[in-house]
């Protein structure tokens, strides 16, 4: 077999965000034990694994199978049982592991899971390091080591205070902001509940008791998904409320008056404060682009996704990266999404400068909606395909047409479209921004059309 056969042929199993899909169907223990074997034989015997994992039902089944896998190539797996993603990061990174593997499906439903990959650096697994792994799980290439060079299962779970530690002296936070946390019931139930009380802030806690059944609230911090924080954080005549993923990788904020801060006005509020150059992805709307170009900024901008935000970071030596979800990267940090770092950024902006409502209300506000579409997976690339050839005829006055990832459309007048497939989903994406929040409500009508005339 030559190697340009074998790339050709081995079958994808990454997406944009490591491996995710419906345990039992697309997320196997089978399938878990062919990561762990194949990240053993690459790596080669007697290097160290990270392993953590989400909340989910599914976890400790995987776990398991990953954890074989890694052994029975010869490598050791430091565990931390239950953790936050950013925290297989941080502790891969200060360890100094050669590898560390988060089992988790983020924001999706309860009965997906998923496996994504890190580097020594905190860094996401890239492109090319995936395929790698996938080729060698197709042609089953594994190294099995002998009887007395079988891997050893360490318990790392201690890492966290450390990560605690490391945080707390990474932003010095004055006390005092009463916060609510809504964990998810997810990965960071316990640690990000604590962390806000090890800064000083006085801790309401929602939905902050690990369960793989999210009874409390879907895993996704969506508006709609988010009314008990928002009541809470009012009820409660808070500062602040902080809002998790299923992962913890991502952080979305409720100010005092109980609206969920808008993500694109949040986001540049935070780039805008580090400065420099930040990175951020084609979703993202005008906004960040105003709010830098006051500061002096810079704005580079990437396919959707966070390895292309770090690879980015990385090339241009940015000070700050992040997608308008709320996964954002600090890279004097860590170079793996940090949801409660995202955090503490977010309470010491409001503790120097003053209320979440009112500093967003000084950034340039471009009205940006989002919204899905239906699409099967095998219908995504022929669907693709016409937006690329019809969507810059379907409006006046465009004046440029991006297709870094998907397709991205500029008006004139600085309204913008994007219609991309999503990377982990059967859907695809539409982003929009205009400038009056009915001109963006137009345009959503006009882009749906145009979808649904298309499938
Ligand atoms: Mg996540």
């Amino acid at each position: 077999m030559n190697s340009s056969k074998n790339n050709s042929e081995a079958p994808k199993l990454f997406g944009t965000s490591g491996i995710r899909g419906k345990v039992g169907i697309e997320v196997t223990p089978e399938l878990a034990l062919g990561i762990g074997r194949s990240l053993s034989t690459l790596l080669g015997e007697g290097h160290c694994i990270v392993v953590g994992y989400d909340s989910r039902t599914s976890n400790e089944m995987l776990e398991k199978a990953l954890t074989a896998g890694i052994l029975e190539g010869g490598c050791n797996v430091l565990s931390l049982g239950l953790a936050p993603t950013p925290l297989v990061g941080y502790a891969t990174m200060k360890i100094g592991a050669d590898a560390g593997v988060m089992i988790t499906a983020s924001h999706n439903p309860p009965q997906d899971n998923g496996l994504k990959i890190w580097n020594r650096n905190g860094m996401a697994y890239r492109a090319h390091q995936e395929r790698a792994l996938e080729k060698v799980i197709h042609y089953k290439t594994f190294t099995n080591t002998s009887w007395e060079n079988i891997g050893r299962v360490e318990d790392i779970s201690r890492l966290s205070s450390h990560y605690i530690t490391d945080l707390l002296n990474f932003i010095d936070i004055k006390p005092g902001l009463k916060v609510v946390v809504d964990c998810a019931n997810g990965a960071a139930s316990y640690i990000s509940p604590l962390l806000l009380r090890k800064a000083g802030c006085k801790v309401i806690t929602l939905n902050s008791q690990p369960d793989g059944f999210f009874p409390g609230r879907m895993p996704e911090p969506s508006d709609e998904n988010l009314g008990e924080l928002k009541e809470m954080v009012k009820a409660s005549e808070a500062d602040l409320g902080i809002a998790h993923d299923g992962d913890a990788d991502r952080m979305v904020a409720v100010d005092e008056k109980g609206n969920m801060a808008e993500f694109d006005k949040l986001l540049s509020l935070v780039a805008s404060e580090i400065g420099g150059r930040v990175v951020t992805t084609v979703d993202a709307s005008s906004t960040i682009d105003l709010c830098m170009d006051k500061k002096d900024g810079q704005v580079i901008r990437t396919e959707v996704g966070d390895v292309h935000v770090a690879e980015a970071i990385e090339e241009h030596k940015a000070s700050f990266g992040g997608e308008p979800s709320g996964t954002w990267i600090h890279p004097d940090f860590c170079m793996c999404p940090d949801g409660l770092l995202s955090a503490l950024r977010v309470i010491d902006l409001v503790q120097k400068k003053g209320p979440l409502s009112q500093l967003l209300k000084d950034v340039p506000s471009f009205p940006t909606l989002r919204e899905r579409i239906d699409c099967e997976e095998s219908q995504k690339d022929l669907v693709m395909e016409k937006v690329k050839k019809k969507l810059p005829n379907l409006f006046e006055d465009v004046i440029k047409v991006d297709l870094i990832d998907g397709v991205r459309i500029s008006m004139k007048d600085g309204n913008w479209i994007l219609i991309r497939p999503s990377g982990t989903e059967p859907y695809l994406r539409i982003t929009l921004g205009g400038k009056t929040i009915q001109e963006a409500q137009q345009m959503m009508e006009r882009c749906k059309g145009f979808l649904g005339g298309l499938m």
